[in-house]
């Protein structure tokens, strides 16, 4: 079992990054880490990663989640 839970953040400071914090897309529904090793994009290309820039590149920020996976133990 896997708990999202979804981030606020305020756009202007830039988009949350790190170690158990994951971005969702929207239009279509892949998940993707915040900081792969390599550089990474959804299947629609709304959001891509470009590890080597060190940038977050996202096309349409409606459609665009953030949230820190936590895994539950037991149960
Ligand atoms: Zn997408």
């Amino acid at each position: 079992m896997e708990e999202r839970r979804y981030l606020n953040f305020n756009l202007d400071h830039g988009y949350p990054v790190g170690k158990g914090i994951y971005y969702e897309c929207i239009i279509c529904g892949d998940v993707i880490p915040s900081h792969p090793e390599e550089g990474m994009g959804c299947s629609c290309r709304n959001i891509f990663i470009d590890v080597d820039a060190g940038r977050v590149s996202i096309k349409n920020e409606s459609q665009f989640k953030a949230f820190e996976k936590r895994e539950q133990k037991g149960g």
